[in-house]
């Protein structure tokens, strides 16, 4: 058998591997929570914190409304029960009641305005609320898709593996120094094939006196880059 064969197909191995491993560590990374989920999410939330926040001025506003109609009808059943008899003191108790009055006009437009508000934040909170659910819910498709990518990548190692492990004994040792050297030296790329009489790596012809020398002798290299040869019909 071609010395080349178990080289060529241990080469096929260890690049499969290499991009399984490429690609593990994408998917990887590419676990747990993502920045479009944490933002959706915050600008929920803002948006909940905002919407309480109205509320909270909204109630506030009623009992303040709420507070100065009471003192103002207190005001007034005093101005009008005769307790009050001093031109002075009367006089001083309708300043008091315009002033409350104008008091709670103001405080009832802040109420109409914190009322218009709040509307419209619960209105952003909905929305914001709603765009988290539909990110959410992509994103834990999209986690559950490579989660099962995760799997079948870490399947297909232990089957490599395994693949590597039968390989092995199949090649001399001075054949597997060669290819690690070769690996390492030769951009991965140890064994190249030989297609109409070129190394495809390179792109070097290979000398036909060179070709019949190749058919004789298990390993053959190509003369430019210095790659082992494999003829494609030998594959
Ligand atoms: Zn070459």
């Amino acid at each position: 058998m071609n010395r080349a064969i178990p080289l060529y197909r241990l080469q096929q191995l260890d690049q499969e591997e290499e991009a399984l491993r490429r690609r593990l560590r994408e998917v990887t990374a590419a676990l747990g929570e993502t920045p479009a989920l944490r933002e959706a999410r915050q600008t929920a939330q803002r948006a909940a914190d905002e919407a309480h926040r109205w509320a909270v001025r909204q109630r506030d506003l009623e009992l303040a409304v709420q507070g100065l109609k009471d003192e103002i009808a207190s005001a007034e059943r005093t101005l009008y029960n005769g307790s009050v008899r001093n031109p002075k003191a009367l006089d001083d108790l309708q300043k008091k009641v315009l002033s409350l009055k104008k008091l709670r006009e103001k405080r009832e437009e802040e109420l109409l305005e914190a009322m218009i508000a709040r509307e419209e934040a619960e209105e952003a909170q909905k929305q914001a609320q709603a765009h988290l659910a539909e990110v959410e819910a992509a994103w834990k498709r999209d986690q559950a898709a490579l989660e099962a990518e995760k799997g079948q990548l870490e399947a297909r190692q232990a089957e490599i593996a395994r693949a590597r492990t039968a390989l092995l004994p199949s090649i001399p040792r001075e054949d597997l120094e060669l290819y690690r050297n070769l690996r390492r030296t030769k951009g991965g790329l140890a064994v190249a094939v030989m297609r109409f009489g070129a190394c495809t790596a390179c792109g070097m012809e290979v000398p036909s006196g060179r070709l019949e020398r190749a058919r004789e002798t298990d390993l053959f290299f190509c003369g430019n880059c210095e790659r082992i040869l494999i003829a494609e019909d030998a594959l």
